[in-house]
């Protein structure tokens, strides 16, 4: 079925199923705010996630022109914004917190640092009362309560292992087609957001600067997501395509906090020094300005990934990557006239890097043979995330390409959602999720309706309503007839 007819189709069942489901599974799930890391809310505010028009808590008509500089010392988070409110522009900073009291609870009331703060952004607050926002001199600052559909993304992984839900049942009855199409539908829904997410970045960016922190997003897998995506805000692509190979490769090192002593001092062999100091050289004449103090220095995980995915191997590629970002404007220019996954792969198949392709961290001692910098895996999730969600909202055509794109290693979350809508069937636990578009559609159900349930599937709606799948399909019809006409 061709884009976006599809997604339209899911998003009106959704609704539906919502609609007529009972109050309690109805019920909004608050976010999970002290759960949200504050440096993630920055970096999605100066990402552009939010855009850039918002209704400030008293009902000001409020408008970033510009977002400023993201301080790495003390004071407020972002220096040197503009805002208008009101059609007044004012210059100053932005302060970000995750709960409005922060502002107090911080210290910034009685902080001189924070005179000139024009906006005050939180994304929660107490339900009973207001709480002001007010400098040392007591001016009161405009407040912005950021819109909840930036936690599209559905909270983070804490869910116990799964077990198969009430749908399994109402699933199995439904043919293979039909649960195709259900899923297919539900991918199409799941990449027409995140092309909406890229295509506010841009906005606020440019397509290359979004399509730049998406990539990088999308090699710090799930633990350096967040991280990966404030080193590409803090290197813009732009800038980095003004430097040599060397000075680049530096400054996203330096930025990334990975040439500080202690590190030069683990790198025991004599080649990983020689690559340390080779970078350093040229990073301190740049860090001035770009080097942050501790509370705002990126937070990496090291915990729980593979040992390939050390950050500083994934910021190794990132750097290699931008070497071929000329290679890859055409994707992007859409200059492409046959498949795309085939000029991306031929792309990321170049990438080279003497140094990561033999070492797994700074430390490590180089392994014997070689060590892919971006593999197959990595290769399809930059395609099917972030690639194609720009590209076929550009060239909805494009659709076909993407479902023909291949599945990739199933992670926790897709092992939760497979077992929990098919349960022990093997045979369509493999076919519905053999291809990207598959287990998008399966990962899309799984945060609508599982991560949205607290009953233990008694009270989801989904089971119920699933019958009117099919019925749903003329609906869809008329709906493409009536686009059309
Ligand atoms: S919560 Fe709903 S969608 Fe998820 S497994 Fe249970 S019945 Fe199925």
């Amino acid at each position: 079925m061709p884009f976006p007819y599809a997604a339209n189709r899911y998003r009106e069942f959704r609704s539906r199923v919502w609609e007529e489901a009972l109050p309690l599974a109805r019920e909004p799930k608050r976010p999970n705010f002290d759960r949200e890391p504050e440096m993630e809310l920055q970096a999605r505010w100066y990402g552009g996630e939010f855009g850039r028009e918002f209704v400030g808590v008293d009902g000001e008509r409020i408008e970033v022109v510009q977002f400023g500089h993201w301080n790495r010392g003390a004071g407020p988070d972002f220096t040197d914004a503009a805002v208008r409110i009101n059609g007044e522009l004012h210059g100053g900073a932005i302060e970000i917190d995750t709960n409005v009291k922060d502002w107090e609870g911080h210290g910034h009331g009685a902080n001189p640092e924070f005179e000139n703060v024009v906006l005050h952004v939180f994304a929660d607050g107490p339900a009973l009362s207001r709480f002001f926002t007010r400098t040392r001199e007591h001016r009161n600052v405009c407040q912005v309560q950021l819109p909840q559909y930036a936690w599209s993304q559905g909270p983070p992984d804490f869910l116990p292992e799964a077990y198969p839900g009430r749908c399994v049942a109402p699933l199995s009855l439904m043919t293979d087609d039909e649960v195709e199409s259900l899923l297919l539908s539900a991918s199409q829904f799941r990449l027409q957001e995140k092309a909406e997410r890229l295509r506010v970045m841009s906005r606020a960016t440019s397509t290359e600067q979004a399509l730049f922190q998406g990539i990088a997003e999308a090699l710090g897998f799930y633990q350096n997501r967040t991280a990966m995506a404030v080193l590409a805000q803090r290197c813009p692509v732009s800038e980095l395509g003004e430097m040599n190979p060397l000075e680049r490769e530096a400054r996203l090192f330096g930025a990334a906090g990975f040439l500080e002593q202690g590190i030069f001092d683990e790198a025991l062999e004599g080649q990983s020094r020689r690559y340390l100091r080779g970078l350093w050289e040229c990073w301190w004449k740049m860090r001035g300005g770009i080097e942050s103090r501790p509370p705002k220095k990126i937070s990496w995980k090291l915990s729980g990934s593979r040992p390939g995915n050390h950050p500083q191997r994934r910021v190794g590629a990132l750097a290699a990557l931008v070497s071929q970002w000329e290679a890859l404007r055409p994707v992007w220019e859409q200059n492409v006239n046959n498949s795309v996954e085939k000029v991306v792969n031929n792309s990321l198949n170049n990438l080279r890097h003497p140094f990561w392709e033999t070492r797994y961290t700074v430390k490590a001692n180089p392994v014997s043979g070689r060590l892919t910098l971006l593999g197959k895996e990595r290769q399809r999730d930059i395609l099917g995330n972030v690639i194609f969600p720009v590209l076929i909202g550009l060239e909805p055509e494009r659709w076909e390409e993407f479902t023909a794109l291949k599945k990739v290693n199933t992670n926790h979350k897709l092992r939760r959602a497979t077992l929990r809508l098919f349960g022990e069937d093997e045979e369509r636990q493999q076919l519905f999720t053999s291809y990207y578009h598959q287990q998008q559609g399966l990962l899309q159900i799984y945060r609508d309706f599982c991560l949205e349930d607290l009953s233990e599937c008694d009270h989801c709606p989904f089971p119920e309503q699933l019958a009117q799948w099919g019925q749903s399909k003329g609906r869809e019809n008329s709906i493409r007839v009536s686009e059309a006409a």
